[in-house]
């Protein structure tokens, strides 16, 4: 289905959106508490028409000095000396300013990525959610007393590692940078934060939003290309930890600059993650589930289902009711809140997931709906794919191996639930894993048998801040969310204290 909304109508809003965003800030990047500008720019592109909407800087090896020696002056002169229930409330103080601005924020989001404005809005508040949990977690940070003698008092103290260097990609920008951000400054370090340069607005509108609560040098984020300011923050001999979110390869850059300096890392990373439809399944509860696992944010989803395994007695009646779905889908301006799929966000994206729809042709796959652009005049200027569905695939073929990070499902059959299993497992990636069952003991036999740090079961998501989030396998080392990833963000010293006699 494709939206009702004219081509020069289209064009209009877009260019009226694009004058909007220009009018919010000058998107500089953000170091020491101020804007901070170059010589040298990167444009950021609307997907939906091809324009540019705006230009950010394209910072040097300087100014990542810079914003690592404000980080350091900012953590070393005051972020250190703050208690928890400080940081906490100035934490809060932000995340009001935030809730002020949540329009704000969901218009450069899906301006800036093509989502559409509904999910942007989800996101948003998702990422404000996630701020909020970790201005509320941070006042819990604790460390242990050791049981030893009655002459030793030994501890443990949780301290922060200083300057925090953390890298996110252009799918999720907003709540990924919340991810990074609120354990990172709960917990008493300062940060420089490299946001994707092809979807950089919300991470720089955050930034300037804290512009006199934060310490100046608190939060520093610096924009430009991937290799080189990317690459100069994670060989950053005075940035302590990274914390990096992306793709496979980049990922294994990260950890090998990281080892020259010893730098912990956390890495989360991309997937390809299986559904098992069972025989007993509801399946209407698992077309919807594995539908939202693909389809949403036009599959630009690290941790999308992208491949359905489904039981073969169900196969048939999953694949009418699963095509069904994919074509109910509402392609069309992100802007307009009927919207449910919008663009891919950049041309190059575009061009790979359709590269994967020829090689699924060419491998044999079946294709069962979409595999191109929108047959609409309005659209053709955007980076549109329609829901795109291949059956009859094997799992050697390269679009069950390999991540595509976009709206393309494939299909496959099983016959037997070690058959499922090993399908299932059968990847280097080990991102999310998902089930549909009305039977208690496959749910709980499968989710301890599927190597996947997320299991979902009957549904695809949601994810809360509660709960770790992080892969297995090539999708990761370490977590994000949940009390655990305050961990990665502190290291742990043990203090004996001798304790005498008393003498009086
Ligand atoms: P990417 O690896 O190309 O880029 C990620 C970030 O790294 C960007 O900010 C980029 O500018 C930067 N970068 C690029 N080269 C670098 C280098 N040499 N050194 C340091 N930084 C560098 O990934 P992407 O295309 O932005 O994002 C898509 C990928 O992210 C997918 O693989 C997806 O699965 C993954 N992802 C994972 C999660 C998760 O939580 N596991 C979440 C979202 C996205």
């Amino acid at each position: 289905m494709v939206s009702e909304t004219f081509g020069s109508q289209l064009q209009e809003n877009h260019a009226e959106a694009r004058e909007r965003v220009r009018d919010i800030s000058e998107f500089d990047s953000w170091i020491n508490g101020a804007g901070h500008t170059t010589d040298k720019t990167i444009e950021t592109i609307d997907p939906v028409t091809a324009d540019p909407i705006t230009t950010v800087p394209r910072c040097s090896l300087t100014d990542i000095d810079t914003a690592v020696d404000a980080a350091w002056r900012a953590f070393d002169e005051e972020w250190s000396d703050t208690t928890p229930a400080e940081r906490s409330r100035l934490l809060s103080e932000w995340i009001d300013v935030l809730r002020d601005h949540i329009d704000e924020l969901s218009l450069l989001e899906c301006i800036d990525t093509g989502k559409p404005i509904s999910q942007a809005r989800g996101e948003v508040e998702g990422a404000i959610g996630t701020l909020e949990h970790y201005a509320s977690t941070c006042r819990n940070l604790d460390g242990r007393q050791v049981s030893t003698s009655e002459d030793l008092h030994l501890y443990t103290r949780k301290e922060p590692y200083g300057v925090v260097g953390q890298i996110t990609p252009w799918n999720f920008p907003i709540w990924a940078a919340a991810w990074k951000l609120g354990p990172a400054l709960g917990t008493g370090n300062t940060t420089v934060l490299k946001p994707s340069a092809k979807a950089p607005l919300t991470t720089i509108r955050i930034a300037e939003l804290s512009e006199g609560i934060f310490p100046d040098g608190v939060v520093n984020v610096v924009t430009g290309t991937g290799s080189d300011v990317g690459g100069a923050l994670t060989e950053h001999d005075r940035v302590r930890k990274l914390s990096f979110t992306g793709s496979v390869g980049v990922g294994q850059q990260v950890m090998k600059a990281a080892a020259e300096n010893v730098a912990p890392v956390t890495l989360e990373l991309g997937g390809k993650s299986p559904f098992i439809v069972f025989p007993d399944a509801d399946l209407e509860k698992a077309v919807t589930a594995v539908a939202d696992g693909i389809f949403y944010s036009t599959g630009e989803i690290c941790d999308g289902f992208s491949r359905a395994l489904v039981h073969e007695s169900v196969h048939d009646e999953f694949v009418d009711r699963f095509v069904e779905k994919a074509e109910s889908y509402t392609l069309g301006d992100p802007l307009d809140e009927e919207t449910t799929m919008g663009p891919l966000t950049t041309e190059s994206q575009y061009e790979t997931v359709m590269e994967y729809i020829e090689a699924g042709k060419s491998e044999g796959a079946t294709l069962l709906t979409g595999g191109g652009s929108p047959d609409d005049a309005d659209l053709q200027d955007g980076w549109f794919i329609e829901p795109t569905v291949f059956d009859d695939v094997e799992n050697d073929m390269r679009i069950a191996l390999e991540e595509i990070f976009g709206p393309v499902q494939t299909i496959n059959t099983f016959s037997s639930y070690d058959e499922a299993i090993e399908l299932a497992n059968d990847t280097e990636f080990g991102l999310a894993a998902g089930i549909a069952t009305e039977k208690t003991s496959l749910v709980h036999n499968a989710a301890a048998d599927l190597e996947a740090g997320l299991v979902y079961v009957n549904e695809y998501g949601p994810i809360l801040p509660q709960a770790p989030y992080g892969g297995f396998k090539a999708s990761g080392i370490g977590k994000d969310l949940g009390t655990e990833v305050l961990d990665h963000y502190q290291q742990t010293k043990s203090v004996y204290v001798n304790l005498d006699e008393p003498e009086l």
